[in-house]
């Protein structure tokens, strides 16, 4: 398997609920429409290929592990929602580099926190949902943001413009109109554009390059001038940093604020030196296998001494149209957001380590290939505890 970065530059208004996001279905049916549009007219691909020679099927038939993720709208190639742990002033919200008080991750202060504060009178310094500058309560801070700098992001904000136009139905033999209707769309603004994460076999580039190569249509009503999107498809790793070297900063970070307790209050209980922890991040909604557990928080109960302790999920319902067989999808509930796993002192940590590759690889619980279940373990912005 192969990581991409799939560009998706708007060469025409689009028609999108939400400017700042293309789901990943849509750009995954972008894809399969282009593929069906060379093949058996009539068709329904939810039997198998039209042909010996169908390229839907050679690329989204049974057993190939084409994988797109949402494509979200951004100034730069690094582009990505906000942690579902990620905080900001309700007075003024937003960057310090945007002029307001900062923006910063709870994860690892407020977990570390809860677990020191049995004896909250005893802390001289209590972690607290306030802002550092103005005293204001925290809100939650979602936004797509794009990385321009070790410590420099920026939030992506208003990236369209909303545009409307209008259409009319003439009669041909009296020379009128009958029938007038307007149709609003989202003009994308200059210097914006899309990416994707996509993964797939070497051996199918050849064919989704074919396929990307005349651009992709998306959001509909092509005919009235929408949705043209030119597309460039460019080779990435998942992350800058290791996973070894992210799961390591992120204990050190926890041992950190640990100690920070510890010396506060000399009758707590001392530090477990042996336990460990990783977070899920999932910010593309994971559907879980209800077969295996009743929980919306995935359970990972392949690892006996791996449990979660601490979760920050909202729910999220997935379902959509499935093109190549014309027909709806079931509607699903997922989670998005952060759990907090607790690796007990006894687990065999390279089976663990083993586990965590496999899930930032593979995603977890099911319609992985259709930009479910993407995982990251141990984001960095988790060690933004000051705002940025
Ligand atoms: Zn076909
Ligand atoms: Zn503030």
């Amino acid at each position: 398997m192969k990581r991409y970065l799939l560009r998706l530059i708007p060469e025409q208004p689009l028609r999108l609920d939400d400017a700042t996001m293309i789901p990943a279905q849509a750009v995954r049916g972008a894809i399969a429409d282009v593929l069906l549009a060379g093949c058996v007219p009539g068709h329904e691909h939810d039997t198998g290929p039209c042909g010996a020679e169908c390229r839907y099927w050679s690329v989204f038939g049974e057993g190939v592990r084409l994988k797109v993720g949402p494509a979200y709208a951004g100034s730069g190639d690094d582009t990505a929602p906000t942690l579902a742990t990620v905080r900001t002033c309700s007075r003024v919200p937003g960057f310090k580099t945007a002029g307001a008080h900062g923006v910063f991750d709870i994860a690892v202060r407020q977990w570390v926190f809860e677990q020191a504060s049995v004896t909250p009178d005893r802390l001289l310094a209590p972690f607290s949902l306030h802002c550092p500058v103005c005293d204001a309560p925290l809100m939650p801070y979602r936004s797509v943001i794009t990385r321009q700098g070790e410590r420099e992001f920026a939030a992506v904000g208003d990236v369209s413009t909303s545009l409307t136009s209008t259409h009319a139905s003439i009669s041909r033999t009296r020379g009128q109109v009958i029938e007038r209707h307007e149709i609003t769309g989202v003009m994308i603004n200059r210097g914006i554009y899309y990416t994707a994460q996509l993964t797939m076999p070497d051996h199918l580039e050849v064919s989704v390059r074919q396929a990307l190569g005349g651009g992709l249509w998306i959001g509909g009503k092509r005919s009235q001038g929408f949705g043209a999107v030119r597309t460039e498809l460019v080779p990435t790793v998942a992350n800058a940093l290791p996973l070894g070297e992210r799961i390591a900063r992120f204990n050190r970070a926890i041992r950190a604020e640990q100690r920070f307790y510890a010396a506060m209050d000399s009758t707590h209980q001392s530090i477990d030196e042996g336990e460990s922890y990783f977070s899920l991040d999932l910010s593309a909604a994971a559907l879980p296998a209800y077969a295996e557990s009743p929980s919306i928080v995935p359970a990972l109960t392949m690892l006996s001494s791996v449990a979660p302790v601490r979760h920050w999920i909202d729910g999220h319902v997935g379902g959509g149209w499935h093109a190549g067989a014309g027909l709806p999808r079931r509607t699903q509930i997922g989670a998005t957001g952060v759990v907090l796993y607790r690796v007990s002192p006894d687990a065999k940590r390279t089976a663990v380590d083993e586990m965590l590759a496999f899930l930032e690889a593979e995603g977890i619980g099911t319609g992985r290939e259709r930009g479910y279940g993407a995982v990251t373990v141990c984001d960095p912005f988790h060690l933004f505890m000051d705002p940025i």
